[in-house]
């Protein structure tokens, strides 16, 4: 496939979009380190849009811990390689100064009290950065005509897909927001940029986190009650894991329950959502509990 074209500042890639003016774009917004996880969105936007534009850009706004940012891995060259064999067309890496010119912006999106919950109440204020430049980029790579415009986020990051579709949705934003199942490696670790900064011993260890959500599967498949505290307690006996939440929740608001988890036999579809801390790594994995899917 021929490689696709890297641009870096915001006047070339209106430029480089201006030359189809009434193709449907599909837009991939990432931070690199890509993998197969990536690939798949990047597979979604090519099945459907006439230009796959994919953005890397470590985003400051969304990062608390400095060390977070300065640690993220940042493998520009790689990932080049692996858009051309995914048959992107654009892709936008533009620098921190190009984002945000004037350095931390003046006005930005705040994700209210949702995006205060689960990532946001061990990350504060990273849902408003990651908004921000979702909605920054979402403006840089919109279709020129009325031309359809799409954008593929993955399931693996269920709170900041909701978060999305809500802003596309509350902000009248013209952009079809479409989700892509969690890819995962063969053991069952949901595939993350992350895990390239977990030791051996921790990547075997940070296998407790599907583990538990497959645990809560099957009693979703056998329609028994959930019993979350049983799949806490796989987590929290791997020392080297350190569990922030496992929580129940309705799959499209993300809000607990109606039904008690712990007596009630499971019926009708949910989400199990997962967090915790491996090493210095913080990861996070979801799973539909009650559908066929993944
Ligand atoms: P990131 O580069 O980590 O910000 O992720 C960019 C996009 O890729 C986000 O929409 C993520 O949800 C998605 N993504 C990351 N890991 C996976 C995965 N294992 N499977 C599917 N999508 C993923």
């Amino acid at each position: 496939m021929t490689k696709p074209l890297l641009v870096t500042t915001k006047a070339a890639l209106r430029e480089a979009l201006g030359r189809h003016p009434s193709s449907s774009i599909g837009l991939v917004p990432t931070m690199g380190a890509l993998h197969e996880g990536h690939e798949s969105l990047v597979h979604a936007a090519r099945e459907a849009n006439d230009v796959v534009v994919v953005s890397i850009f470590v985003n400051p706004l969304q990062f608390g811990e400095a060390r977070d940012l300065e640690h993220y891995p940042r493998t520009l060259e790689s990932d080049l390689e692996l858009l051309q064999g995914c048959g992107a067309d654009v892709v936008f890496a533009p620098s921190v100064e190009e984002m945000y010119p004037n350095g931390e912006p003046m006005v930005g999106l705040d994700a209210g009290q949702f995006g205060t919950r689960f990532e946001g109440a061990s990350r504060p204020g990273h849902f408003n950065g990651m908004l921000t430049v979702v909605s920054k980029l979402f403006h840089l790579a919109q279709p020129g005509s009325d031309a359809a415009y799409r954008a593929y986020f993955g399931q693996k990051d269920a709170q900041q897909l909701a978060l999305v579709r809500g802003m596309a949705a509350d902000l009248d934003f013209p952009v079809e927001v479409n989700a892509v199942p969690t890819v995962r490696h063969d053991d069952g670790l949901a595939m993350s940029s992350r895990n390239r900064r977990l030791s051996p011993e921790e990547r075997e260890a940070a296998l407790v986190l599907s583990r538990a959500l497959r645990l809560l599967e099957a009693r979703a498949d056998a329609h028994e009650p959930l019993d979350p505290d049983s799949a806490v307690a796989l987590v929290e006996s791997q020392k080297l894991v350190e569990l922030d939440y496992l929580e129940i929740v309705s799959p499209d608001t993300l809000e607990p329950l109606a039904f008690n988890c712990h007596e009630t036999p499971f019926t009708g579809t949910a989400l199990a959502l997962i967090a915790a801390r491996v090493g210095e790594v913080r990861l996070i994995d979801n799973l539909p509990l009650g559908t066929e899917e993944q």
